[in-house]
């Protein structure tokens, strides 16, 4: 027997009570269900009139109330609760069957359970969510990975539910099949923490060396955002550096503790990019720079450190380098994107995936964390280029970059020589200066493994692997 629901969503924490309501809200019928009935009870109550919900107290009251092929959202917490409330769903299911992970799953975790539950018969959908409870609300970035018939299925249903870019286009597409989805939100992560670092690096410039206040700071950061850095990151710590803390009447951002946590999906990106070679040295400097500031010890140890002796700048110089510092960050901002594209592919041709990179960008333009009118720039240059090694590559990125570097090298070195740390800014000009080298001092590091392991090394001016017998006793 089945029911009348399009879409059921099980968990119905902040996630996924917003994400039933916009279900709800677009005229689709819910069922909906939760470990706890409490919190069914009280979406019914609260938000029953936002449309039709169908409310379960049991797995098998929830599985009956949905239309065949059944299309079932799980958003629950992560990892083991997420495979637990599979293996209590699965065997109510029949074959077509769709079962939609919404969490923050691990690719690799979501490649396994969509194998699984294939072999019997059932859809598995691996599903990126960016956008917070708001988005999860009012419309979300929404990255599906699973079977090109899944989203037959369940694709009209995201489409309307997903945020809309400026030009009407839905914030959603088939990714790929198994894990691609849940890949492609974790690199999205990954692109988020190196955001918000370099947007940080920026403040504390500004503060530090330009001698802003952090209300100046929201003034410039809201000029910004009129320009080519337009972004939801850019548009919210202007709204934090604005604010004032009640308590104290002080700037909100000096009562705050300085210990940046994280959930793990930076890290999952690093861990990802090193095993499949791919120098994402902006997103892994921003997941340290969380790390580092976490270590209260080791920052307690080395209070004492001296720094350097130059001073504050002050006046038209104050406001030149606030100038550079945009192109620093526009720069640095390129350069993020470059890694985490180049991830994309790089996991794409690993796995399989077939990704087309400019279809990613295009669904970031609204909903998502990174949300940026520099997205469409993205989405063009794929379009234009599907085949593009790198979005340095690409004619007017490269433009761009270009005319920003001296003003950039100005940023690196003045942060420097002013003591500021700026591990972002820093790791994206020795990239973009790596990737253009006409020569790397590569070639020592492979004479070096020669001399001591015999690793051999390849020539300039011949083919073949070479060893040098080197001299003494060894
Ligand atoms: P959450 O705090 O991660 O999880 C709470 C929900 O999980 C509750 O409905 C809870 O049921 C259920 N649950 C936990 N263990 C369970 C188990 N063993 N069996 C059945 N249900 C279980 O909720 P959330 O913040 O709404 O996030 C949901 C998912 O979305 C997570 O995977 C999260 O990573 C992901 N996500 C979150 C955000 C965000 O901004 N919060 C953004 C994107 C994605 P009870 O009520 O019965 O305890």
């Amino acid at each position: 027997m089945s029911g009348t629901a399009q879409i059921g969503v099980t968990g119905l924490a902040v996630m996924g009570r917003n994400l039933a309501r916009n279900f709800a809200r677009n005229g689709f019928t819910v069922a909906v269900h939760n470990r706890t009935s409490a919190k069914t009870d009280a979406l019914v109550k609260d938000f029953g009139d936002e449309g039709t919900f169908v409310a379960a107290r049991t797995p098998e009251e929830f599985v009956a109330a949905l239309e065949r092929p059944r299309r079932l959202v799980v958003m629950v917490k992560a990892g083991d609760p997420t495979d637990a409330v599979i293996q209590e769903f699965a065997p109510l299911l029949e074959e077509g069957d769709v079962i939609i992970d919404g969490g923050n799953a691990h690719f690799e975790d979501t490649r396994r359970r969509e194998k699984e539950l294939r072999e019997r018969g059932i859809h598995f959908v691996g599903v990126g969510i960016s956008g917070g409870e708001e988005g999860a609300l009012n419309g979300p970035s929404i990255m599906p990975g699973g079977s090109t018939q899944s989203y037959e299925s369940l694709g009209p249903l995201l489409e309307k539910i997903a945020a809309k870019a400026k030009d009407g286009t839905p914030c959603t597409t088939h990714i790929g099949p198994d894990g691609a989805g849940h890949f492609v939100k974790m690199v999205h992560n990954g692109i988020e923490y190196a955001d918000m670092q370099l947007i940080a690096e920026a403040y504390d410039l500004l503060r530090r060396v330009a001698g802003y206040s952090p209300a100046q700071i929201a003034e410039t950061f809201r000029s910004w955002n009129t320009g080519r850095l337009d972004s939801y990151l850019i548009e919210i710590t202007a709204e934090v550096l604005a604010h004032t803390d009640e308590a104290t009447g002080k700037p909100f951002v000096d009562i705050v503790q300085d210990r940046a946590e994280q959930k793990g999906t930076g890290r999952w990106t690093v861990q990802i990019a090193l095993d499949l070679g791919v120098p994402v040295s902006g997103i892994a400097e921003a997941v340290f720079a969380r790390s580092l500031s976490g270590h209260v010890d080791l920052r307690e140890a080395a209070r004492e450190l001296p720094g350097p002796s130059a001073v504050p700048l002050t006046g038209a110089g104050a406001a030149a380098f606030a100038d550079q510092v945009e192109q620093a960050l526009y720069a640095s901002k390129i350069v993020s994107y470059t890694q985490g594209f180049h991830q994309i592919r790089a996991g794409g041709e690993a796995y399989d995936w077939n990704i087309d990179l400019g279809g990613v960008a295009a669904i970031w333009r609204a909903g998502c964390i990174i949300r940026a009118a520099f997205l469409d720039r993205i989405r063009a240059a794929y379009d234009a280029r599907p085949g593009l090694v790198s979005l340095l590559s690409d004619q007017q990125f490269a433009a761009e970059i270009g005319a920003a570097q001296d003003d950039w090298r100005a940023v690196v070195a003045e942060a420097a020589r002013q003591g500021v740390p700026t591990p972002g800014f820093a790791a994206a000009l020795s990239y973009y200066d790596g990737v253009r080298a006409d020569r790397l001092p590569a070639a020592l590091t492979q004479g070096q493994r020669d001399f001591f392991g015999a690793h051999t090394y390849r020539r300039t001016d011949r083919d073949g692997s070479f060893h040098t017998l080197w001299g003494g006793d060894r």
